[in-house]
């Protein structure tokens, strides 16, 4: 597909549609975030790191979606599941083996928020994701319950904020967080945690809340140089859509590379010159040959519809590409992603009003980057990757079990990540309709080589910074 930038106007498009949040069933990003993955691979653009991404606790997009890190976990609520007959079960009292090392868990989930895989192991704050992971894979519905402080481990002593880690213990005592109960502790550290809720009719201090490990952040994306450039002349990423987020986000990292890419890509445009000159040739061609092709999926009579295609995405990327993979079912997967892209391809998508034209041209571009996740994921662990980040990949001759208070958990034993994988990024194209995926290595950064002014400068003063 040719790209039309703008309306003639300009040779210059910068993507800064976000990040693919309706890729994933479970998901604590707004409603409708689409951003522009699929779209770019459509027009050639090479993608990176699309195996790295973000998971954590948090109410999802159903009602209000939030991350729940920082005080809500620090508070340290009782956390419980309800099965399908109602019944309540502590279960993470099936995980750790005191409830000394249960509730400073939780309260480390606060600054320890995205899932790691190494942090299930030695009973670390990442058992708490993955506790109710499989809670929720059970069918039972997790809650956080303020006004219940977390109940004991059986055969152990009850919660006391005088048991707690030496960490957990110096930072509350700093915080002044001594008060008896949970939502007096998160009423004293963070009184606005608890309006934030009730903005959005969920009175906190009143009625537990249900939440879930949902997908929060695409750390890969459009691959871009030090200006935010992509592999395609003239097209610009910043943000969530540019795959400039690496491995292990650290929170509010995000929203600081989306200022500075943006600021970078204003400033290198504005050297080339490029947005205030005319397009080279006629785009009318252009733009009308792209707005055929694009009303071209749109098909009255095709069996496909927008629901099917949406529901059919979500359920295989939060089933299989979520916190916890497997060769095989990413494989499977995989293969079933690129079936639904055929049979959209040969068959179109069904679309009635306006409106859902629109959603159905998204459906079709978040359809193709979901098979560039599940195909860079894939490719990743077919060569040997290993955990890290966000997943966790499962294998039963992985060097890591996470252990339990009742013992291992062999089902979830996982390969750790491979050194040399470190160096090189998984980079993914769309040619002739075919996904490419190969790796590129990393740029490599002299720590040592300090910038020096009088060697520097001058290109800072004629532009040769900009390399244009
Ligand atoms: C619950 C939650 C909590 C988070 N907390 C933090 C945090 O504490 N710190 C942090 O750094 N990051 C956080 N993040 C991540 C961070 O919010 C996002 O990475 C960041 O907002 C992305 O910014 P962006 O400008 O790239 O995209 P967005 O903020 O998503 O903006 C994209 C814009 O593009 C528009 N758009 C989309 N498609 C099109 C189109 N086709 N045409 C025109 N316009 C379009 C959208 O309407 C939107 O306005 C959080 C994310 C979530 C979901």
């Amino acid at each position: 597909m040719n790209l039309p930038y703008g309306t003639g106007h300009s040779q210059v498009l910068v993507l800064a549609a976000g990040g693919p949040g309706e890729l994933y069933r479970d998901s604590v990003y707004p409603n409708g975030c689409f951003g522009s993955l699929g779209l770019a691979l459509e027009a050639g653009i090479e993608l990176v790191n699309l195996t790295e991404s973000q998971f954590g606790i948090g109410t999802r997009r159903e009602g209000f979606p939030w991350n729940l890190s920082g005080t809500y976990v620090q508070a340290m609520p009782h956390v419980y599941s309800i099965d399908a007959e109602g019944r309540e079960h502590h279960f993470l009292a099936d995980y750790y083996r005191s409830t000394q090392e249960l509730a400073s868990n939780l309260f480390r989930k606060g600054y320890q928020w995205p899932f790691h895989a190494t942090r299930m192991l030695d009973f670390g704050s990442s058992l708490v994701d993955l506790a109710i992971y499989r809670e929720s894979a059970a069918g039972r519905r997790v809650l956080m319950d303020y006004n219940r402080n977390p109940m004991p481990v059986p055969g152990d002593l009850p919660f006391s904020l005088d048991r707690l880690d030496d960490d957990v213990r110096q930072y509350l005592g700093t915080a002044g967080a001594g008060q008896a109960q949970p939502i007096d502790r998160l009423r004293h550290m963070n009184p606005l945690a608890i309006e934030l809720y009730r903005r959005y009719k969920v009175d906190i201090a009143v009625e537990p809340l249900e939440f879930a490990v949902n997908n929060q952040h695409m750390n890969g994306g459009i691959q871009v140089d030090r200006w935010g450039r992509s592999s395609l002349a003239g097209c610009y990423a910043v943000g969530e859509a540019a795959g400039t987020h690496g491995v292990t986000r650290p929170g509010g990292a995000a929203l600081n590379a989306g200022q500075v890419f943006g600021t970078r890509a204003a400033e290198h445009i504005s050297a080339c010159r490029m947005a205030k000159s005319a397009p080279l040739g006629d785009m009318t061609d252009l733009a009308e040959a792209g707005v055929v092709e694009l009303l071209a999926v749109l098909r009255p009579d095709s069996p496909l519809t927008v629901k099917a295609i949406r529901t059919q995405v979500q359920a295989r990327m939060s089933d299989c590409a979520g916190m916890i993979c497997d060769a095989e079912s990413v494989a499977l997967a995989l293969r079933e992603a690129g079936r639904l892209n055929a049979e959209i391809s040969q068959k179109g998508i069904a679309s009635g009003h306006s409106a859902e034209m629109a959603r159905a041209l998204q459906w079709r571009q978040m359809a193709l980057a979901s098979e560039a996740v599940l195909g860079a994921l894939d490719f990743f662990i077919r060569h040997g990757g290993g955990s890290r980040g966000a997943r966790a990949i499962c294998d039963s001759q992985g060097e890591c079990i996470p252990g339990t208070r009742s013992g291992p958990l062999q089902e979830y034993r996982f390969r750790k990540e491979r050194e040399a994988h470190r160096s090189e990024q998984v980079v993914v194209k769309l040619e002739d309709n075919q996904l490419k995926i190969s790796t590129r290595a990393n740029h490599t950064f002299d720590e040592n080589v300090r910038s020096f002014f009088e060697r520097d400068w001058p290109a800072w003063l004629t532009g040769k910074v900009y390399d244009t």
